[in-house]
């Protein structure tokens, strides 16, 4: 459970966080949708403390992120993150980016990992590759192996920002129906993405970001067939 309260973000003078509240339950897949520069990847780093907030309250399964007696390390690792680009390792087989983070943190004996790295990488559709190197891959293979990679940690829940952008029409496809199956599966996700196709499909609550604020949020059918606010009728009106 994701608990925000008054979330607030400044660079500099630049306010791009102004006050958000929410709370995202376990399972709840929440699709959040925007303007450029409206602060959605702002939020989603502070999340995920890559970035620190400059007011307010993010408090992750019952652990406040300013509590100094909370381990970050651990907090880090229930939350998932993928980004639009997908960061592989190029000198490392498919596989071995799989597995990665569980050996390194100890969390895994190789064996064990490869194990799980063999059968998350069937789960995205790629049990293949498991010895090609990412630079052999299209796109929508590589953002797959960051799923599967991100999955390896076993997180709670996981924070996608915009994973399918970088990639060509004919690839967003098959991300998104990894994304559905985790959805699913019963993943708490926060999605920020364009795709709302997947939003109407998939979301349990849209949220529309402008300007720092959250402007509006409901069920996809609210938001897409009857938005209130009039900032998020004119974003709608731009991009469907
Ligand atoms: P997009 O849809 O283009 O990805 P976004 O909603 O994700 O946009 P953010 O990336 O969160 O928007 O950026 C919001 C604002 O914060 C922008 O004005 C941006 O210039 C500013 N900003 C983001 N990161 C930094 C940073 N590290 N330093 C200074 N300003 C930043
Ligand atoms: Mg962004």
């Amino acid at each position: 459970k994701i608990e925000v309260q008054n979330l607030k973000k400044s660079y500099g003078s630049n306010e791009v966080l102004k006050g958000l509240d929410l709370i995202v339950k376990d399972n709840e897949v929440v699709v959040m949708i925007g303007p450029s520069g409206s602060g959605k990847s702002t939020f989603l780093r502070t999340l995920n403390k890559l970035e620190e907030p400059t007011a307010g309250k993010i408090i992750i399964d019952g652990h406040d992120l300013k509590d100094p007696r909370v381990n970050m390390n651990q907090v880090r690792e229930k939350i998932g993150m993928v980004f639009q680009h997908f960061n592989l390792f190029n000198n490392l087989t498919v596989g071995e980016n799989v597995m990665l983070s569980p050996v390194e943190l100890g969390k895994m004996s190789k064996a064990d990992a490869e194990l799980e790295a063999r059968e998350l990488l069937k789960e995205v559709g790629l049990e293949d590759k498991f010895n090609a190197k990412p630079q052999s891959l299209s796109g929508g293979q590589k953002q797959r192996v960051a799923i599967a990679r991100t999955l390896a940690m076993k997180p709670d829940m996981i924070l996608f920002d915009e994973p399918t952008s970088a990639l060509d029409p004919e690839m967003v496809g098959d991300v998104l129906a990894v994304m559905k199956k985790l959805a699913k599966a019963g993943m708490t996700m926060i999605v920020v993405t364009h795709e709302m196709g997947f939003a109407k499909e998939v979301a349990d609550r849209v949220i529309f970001m402008a300007d720092g604020h959250i402007m509006e949020e409901g069920k996809p059918e609210e938001i897409f067939g009857n938005p209130q606010n009039e900032r998020t009728q004119e974003f709608l009106n731009k991009i469907l």
